[in-house]
């Protein structure tokens, strides 16, 4: 989800790399219509405009995938929207919008995915979360609020699905240089002080947090599920 722009579309073109076929769920439907037409084959991709946060149209979208490929494997809640105010700024229309993607979407997409994956021997689920949740990081209230749920909703996926055979995992990114983050980045001086939190000076790649989501995803974290996966350059130890 979220594959129009950003991680979303790294963590599509890594997949393609390991000979996936994958489906790209985005609200922006433009440029989710560019991004499709940049990528890989149209024979292994999918793209659906879809908002994660309108129950209806997600399961419409998993009905879709199934339809298609005719089985699912990996699900990555990665949709995701920041506003960046004080609390006492931030109106409930704002605080409602970014628990909505944020948090119910992932809620929703599990919720329509996880028989799918079940019904084909299992899978795994990769939730994009933030060092937010982690550590207190200024303008962040809601979001930072969506992301704490989110890690606490990956454990309980984890622990409900673990004997079908559903891994759930959660991945806990520092600063990524994506369209979210570019008002952070806009400004020398204010990227300079954010990176002083940062013990490897520069933020990280959406390639970076897509290795990461891509051996979730697989096989090869077999025995890994509950997990919160920071990669942050080291932020959050220091
Ligand atoms: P981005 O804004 O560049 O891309 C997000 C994508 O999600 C966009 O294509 C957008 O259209 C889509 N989207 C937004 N609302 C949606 C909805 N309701 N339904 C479907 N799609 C929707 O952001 P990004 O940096 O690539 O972020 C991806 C994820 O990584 C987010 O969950 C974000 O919170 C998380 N994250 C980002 C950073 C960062 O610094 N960039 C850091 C930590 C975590």
């Amino acid at each position: 989800t979220g594959a129009a722009r950003g991680i979303g579309v790294a963590n599509s073109k890594r997949f393609f790399v390991e000979g996936w076929n994958v489906a790209l769920l985005d609200i922006e439907a433009e440029t989710l219509g560019q991004t499709f037409k940049a990528l890989a084959s149209p024979d292994n991709t999918l793209a659906i405009e879809c908002d994660v946060s309108d129950a209806k149209a997600v399961g419409f979208a998993i009905a879709k995938v199934s339809e298609r490929f005719g089985r699912l494997d990996a699900l990555v809640n990665n949709a995701g929207i920041a506003i960046f105010k004080p609390l006492l700024e931030t109106m409930q229309a704002d605080w409602d919008r970014v628990l909505a993607v944020n948090l119910t979407g992932p809620f929703l997409c599990t919720q329509a995915a996880a028989p799918l994956i079940r019904e084909h021997g299992g899978g795994a689920i990769v939730n994009i979360s933030s060092v937010a949740s982690l550590v207190g990081i200024p303008l962040l209230s809601a979001y930072a609020a969506s992301k704490g749920a989110l890690d606490a909703l990956t454990r309980s996926i984890a622990i409900d699905y673990a004997t079908d055979g559903i891994r759930c995992n959660v991945v806990n990114p520092g600063l990524i240089d994506t369209p979210m983050a570019a008002p952070l980045m806009a400004n020398p001086d204010q990227l300079g002080s954010i990176l002083s939190h940062y013990p490897i000076r520069r933020p990280g790649k959406p390639e970076e947090v897509a290795n990461m989501v891509l051996y979730l995803a697989s096989d090869e974290s077999a025995w890994v599920t509950g997990g919160t996966f920071r990669i942050d350059g080291g932020m959050t130890v220091w």
